[in-house]
This record gives structure tokens, C-alpha cells and sequence, in this order.
């Protein structure tokens, strides 16, 4: 081994002879082995050129650490000389600040003759400290031992500021979402999920769906129709687009308020290094508004009962009225028919007769005609699209509680997407409550166990269809036609006049449809309402939330 002579330039020289010929024995050992040493030829000059005008920091030093060669990448990067170097040992390099363990690490690492790679905080000469991106390797001679270490370093400390900032913005953007109280989700151009919140993260298991937001595009998509394609397309931001989840029969359905907006990123991939590609985002942020939501329902569906009531009031005193009307009008006829015979006759003894009985009609046809103006007036709404399946929900809604107090079991089959059909709303209302009421009175009156009603739409092409179907006793054959007189009950003298279906046919006639008992139905009874689409794309829509 060389003396060590930190000043003396010919050191250096004969150290990195020294250190040469080792790699060319090293070199020439390979040879031997048959490995293809393309090194062998070159001159042993052309490695000391290589070390010492290398960009990278180099040092060699003996197998105590002891610094025997630096080149001067070395002195630009640790601020020591050559002169100043050689002869230290490398731990004068050391900011004091490094943990013992990563020594530890680093020594145990070259004993077994490995190569250590890793970061120590030097201190540069100035008295700066900087973060030191390290590879030592052991040079070993012919027997395997370590003769010297080769140590390349360099100084990381402004990259690793860079990768710390990264991550701590990345840090604080998570903590800043995760911290949002609605749901947010970051997506890719594959709608591949790239980020997503605590929030977003509890709608798995409260949608009972692996990747919810699927579930939300789709439902965008189907609501929206056009739009959400031009939304897309021109990537436009959007707001208070509203979502319903359906979560099955047993869990009420959520309503999201839905928002996004896209931005457009550089590509970090390796493909786009040199040609470099954007990336289109789309921030979906989903506000849960199910208890606003559910709160304007509540109002709404009391104003419907209010709105139900106070037209049964005036549907109840119209019954009554027509009935009355009715009623007279039958010997009314009677005494005309009479007085019409005795007119023909041209009897004189017939003539004070003839006068009492022209008052009498007189009176009488007085009598209706104010029974007549006593009339309430229907009202007079504009037709317009109705979606049919809100409208039999309400209605149901309506009837909650005397479904529950009947003991009655109600299975809602609503058409998943049903065309729009043009009429008015309250007139539609009081039409099916009206079947619904004679649903309820008929199980009820027949005592049955089992007490079952079906309410279903469907739509068949132009056609849309609704059914409401109970297990009670049902209408004889006979009958079916009969039940839809004006005055037909076979309720035997109840609080009904026989007006109901009579005055149900004269809604579905308003709305040119059709109402009939099923023929076909053999068990209980089921009304069949057939209408036609008016085939209004934003009505469809709605009917796919009711
Ligand atoms: P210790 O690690 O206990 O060192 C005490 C002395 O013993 C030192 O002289 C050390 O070099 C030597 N030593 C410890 N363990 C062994 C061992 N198993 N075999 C031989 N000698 C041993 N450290 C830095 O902080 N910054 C650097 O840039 C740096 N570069 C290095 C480059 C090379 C090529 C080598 C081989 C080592 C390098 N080291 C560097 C490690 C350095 O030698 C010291 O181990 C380290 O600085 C800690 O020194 P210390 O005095 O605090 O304590």
C-alpha cells in the first residue's frame, strides 16, 4: 500500500496507477473467466480520464474510509479540494445529522461486499448542509478482500425539496377532499377512478355497488340524454344536476346533487417523456340533498292530501247532487209522460188537472236546474305530460294509511321507463284513488285473510298501461259492464252512490282512454286503464325516478 500524502500531487498519481491497475487485473481476471472483457484494450489512461472528468462526484478510498483519489466533480459538489480531501477520512463529509442506524445499514452492507446505495446529509465546506444521493461499492484484489471503496455521490438536495413539495401538496389535497363532507371523485379519460374521498369511499357499502360512480354516469347519462353527450364532448362544467340511486325494495332511495368539472394535466407516463400528452380529468363532486329532498317530498305529498281531500269533498257533494238530480228527474218524467197523455186526450174535465200538473214540472224543473247550478264546476287544468307512475305513487302515498289499517299488502310495479301521457294531474289523482278506495272497501267488506293489491304500470309501444288489482272478491261477469252506470252498486246501501266508476269512466274518456274490469281475471278483481303516450322525452325521464 502507498504512503498517504494528502499535498503531493505524484500521490495522486501513483494511487490512481494503483487503483488502474487493479481494474485492469480486475479486467484481465474476467478474460480468464471467458466473460467478454470489452475494457481489455483500452489504455489504462483512458480510466483515470474517464473518473476524473466524470460529472459525477467520485472518491476512492482505502478500507478504512480513508480518501485516497477525488476528482473534481468532488470538489464542486462537496466545496473540498483535492487537497484538502485526500488523506481525510469520508465521515468529514458528514453533517452529523445522519441516524447511526443508516451507518450501521451502510457498513454492514459493504462488509458483505455489496453495493450500499442511500442518502446521508453531508455538510458542504461552506457550512451548508445538503442531502448526498450515495453509491459506495467495495473494490475487491485477486483473493476476494476489500482493498479500497469507490463512492459516487451526488447532490439531491433541491430534487428532493421538488418530491418533498409533490407530496406534500398531494398530502394537503387529500386531506383538504377527505375532509369534504360530499362525496368527490377524481376520473380519468377511461372514467378509471385517480382519486376519491373518505366520503365517495362509504358510498360503497351504502350503494352496496364496487365503483359507485359508474352507477352515477350512467344515471347522468340516462337523465340527461343530449346534454350529458355535448357536456362531455366539450368538457363543460355542470352543477346541481340531480341523481337518484334506487338502493331495493327495503331502503329508501338517495338524491345526489351532482358537479363537475374537467381540467386537463400533462401526462406522466414514460411514453409521454419526449412527446408529451394531456391527460382530460373529470371532477365529480356528489352532495347527498336525500333529507332536502325527502323534506320537499313531505310538503309536497301534504299538499296533494290537502288538495286529495278537498277534492273528495267536492266529488262527494257532486255525487250527492247528481244523485238528487237523478232521483227527481225520474218521476219528473213520470208526471211529463202523464200530462203529455191527458194533453192528447183533449179532455176539458182534464183541464184544472192539466195546470196542477204543469206547476208541478214547473217547480220540479225549477228545482233541478237550481240543483244543477249547485253543481261544483270541474276544475279547468290545461293537459299536460304527466308521468303516471309519480302520479299512482302519490296516490298511493295518499292511501298509506289506510292500506296499513286494512292490514293490506301493496306490491308497486312501476314500468322502469314510462312515455309521458298528456292529461290533468288531479283529475288523474281522483281517478286511480278512486280505484284504489274500491280496492280497499271490496277486500275490507269481504273479510279476506289475504289481502293483496297489485299496482303496476307498463307501456306497450303507443300504449301505456296501468292495473290495480286486489284479492277481494271480485266483480261477477254479469256485472262488469254494469258497475260503470251512474248509479250501480252492488254495495247494498252504503255511503256510495254508485258514482265512482261512472265518474272514473268520465275522467278516462277526458283523457281518450279506456277503463275496464280484465275479462280474464278469476281471482279478486282488476281494473285495467289503457291510455296513450303523448310521447314527451322530459316527462319519460321523470318516470324513471318514480
Ligand atoms: P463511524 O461510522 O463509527 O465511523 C468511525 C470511523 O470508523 C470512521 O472513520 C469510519 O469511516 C470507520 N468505520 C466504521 N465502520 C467501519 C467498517 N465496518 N469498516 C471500516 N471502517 C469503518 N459518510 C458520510 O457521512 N458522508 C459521505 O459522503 C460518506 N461517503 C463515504 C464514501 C465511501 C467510499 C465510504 C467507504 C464511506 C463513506 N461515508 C460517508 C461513511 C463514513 O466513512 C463514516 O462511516 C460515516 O461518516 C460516519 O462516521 P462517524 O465518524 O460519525 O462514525
Amino acid at each position: 500500500m502507498v504512503k498517504i500524502n494528502p499535498a503531493s500531487r505524484h500521490y495522486r498519481n501513483s494511487a490512481m496507477n494503483d487503483f488502474a491497475h487493479q481494474q485492469r487485473t480486475n479486467v484481465e481476471h474476467l478474460s480468464d473467466c471467458g466473460h467478454n472483457a470489452t475494457g481489455a484494450d483500452l489504455p489504462a489512461c483512458l480510466f483515470v480520464q474517464t473518473v476524473e472528468q466524470s460529472p459525477v462526484a467520485i472518491s476512492i478510498t482505502d478500507a478504512r474510509a480513508n480518501i485516497l483519489y477525488v476528482n473534481p466533480a468532488f470538489t464542486q459538489v462537496t466545496g473540498y479540494s483535492v487537497e484538502e480531501a485526500v488523506g481525510c477520512n469520508e465521515s468529514m463529509l458528514s453533517d452529523k445529522r445522519t441516524p447511526a442506524a443508516v451507518y450501521e445499514g451502510l457498513w454492514s452492507t459493504l462488509q458483505r461486499r455489496e453495493v450500499w446505495r442511500g442518502h446521508l446529509i453531508n455538510r458542504h465546506k461552506a457550512g451548508r448542509p445538503y442531502l448526498a444521493d450515495l453509491i459506495i461499492a467495495p473494490v475487491m484484489d485477486e483473493q476476494g478482500q476489500t482493498t479500497h471503496y469507490v463512492g459516487l455521490h451526488r447532490d439531491t438536495t433541491e430534487l428532493h425539496a421538488l418530491e418533498q413539495t409533490v407530496r406534500n401538496q398531494k398530502v394537503l389535497i387529500e386531506s383538504v377532499i377527505d375532509a369534504l363532507p360530499m362525496a368527490a371523485v377524481l376520473l380519468d379519460e377511461e372514467n378509471r377512478v385517480v382519486l376519491d374521498n373518505n366520503a365517495y369511499k362509504s358510498l360503497v357499502s351504502d350503494l352496496n355497488v364496487k365503483e359507485p360512480v359508474r352507477l352515477f354516469l350512467e344515471r347522468l347519462e340516462a337523465d340527461l340524454g343530449d346534454e350529458w353527450s355535448r357536456l362531455c364532448g366539450a368538457h363543460k362544467p355542470f352543477r346541481d344536476k340531480e341523481v337518484c340511486i334506487e338502493r331495493g325494495a327495503s331502503r329508501p332511495a338517495r338524491w345526489y346533487s351532482c358537479a363537475g368539472t374537467w381540467f386537463v394535466n400533462g401526462d406522466d407516463s414514460v411514453d409521454a417523456f419526449f412527446h408529451s400528452r394531456r391527460q382530460t380529468y373529470l371532477l365529480l363532486v356528489l352532495s347527498d340533498i336525500s333529507r332536502l329532498k325527502r323534506q320537499q317530498e313531505e310538503i309536497r305529498l301534504s299538499a296533494i292530501k290537502s288538495l286529495t281531500a278537498e277534492e273528495e269533498k267536492t266529488g262527494s257533494l257532486r255525487e250527492a247532487l247528481s244523485a238528487a238530480i237523478h232521483q227527481m228527474q225520474g218521476p219528473m218524467n213520470m208526471l211529463g209522460a202523464v200530462k203529455g197523455m191527458l194533453e192528447r186526450r183533449g179532455d176539458p174535465a182534464n183541464t184544472g188537472l192539466l195546470d196542477l200538473l204543469g206547476q208541478v214540472l214547473a217547480q220540479g224543473e225549477e228545482s233541478v236546474a237550481t240543483l244543477q247550478a249547485c253543481l261544483p264546476q270541474g276544475d279547468s287544468q290545461a293537459f299536460v305530460p304527466v308521468n303516471l307512475n309519480r302520479i299512482l305513487r302519490d296516490t298511493l302515498e295518499v292511501e298509506t294509511e289506510r292500506l296499513l289499517a286494512a292490514g293490506i299488502e301493496v306490491d308497486w310495479q312501476p314500468s322502469a321507463v314510462l312515455p309521458a301521457v298528456a292529461g290533468v294531474e288531479s283529475r288523474l289523482r281522483s281517478l286511480f284513488k278512486q280505484l284504489l278506495d274500491n280496492a280497499i272497501e271490496s277486500m275490507s267488506r269481504a273479510g279476506s285473510r289475504q289481502r293483496e293489491l297489485r299496482v303496476g304500470t307498463a307501456a306497450d309501444g303507443e300504449v301505456v298501461r296501468v292495473w290495480v288489482e286486489d284479492s277481494g272478491p271480485g266483480i261477477a261477469p254479469e256485472l262488469r259492464l254494469k258497475v260503470f252506470e251512474p248509479f250501480f252498486t252492488a254495495k247494498g246501501g252504503g255511503r256510495r252512490t254508485g258514482m265512482g266508476l261512472a265518474l272514473a269512466q268520465d275522467v278516462v274518456n277526458q283523457h281518450g282512454g279506456m277503463i275496464r274490469v280484465a275479462p280474464d281475471c278469476h281471482q279478486g278483481c282488476r281494473m285495467e286503464v289503457h291510455f296513450h303516450a303523448c310521447g314527451d322525452l322530459a316527462a319519460d325521464r321523470m318516470a324513471a325516478h318514480a
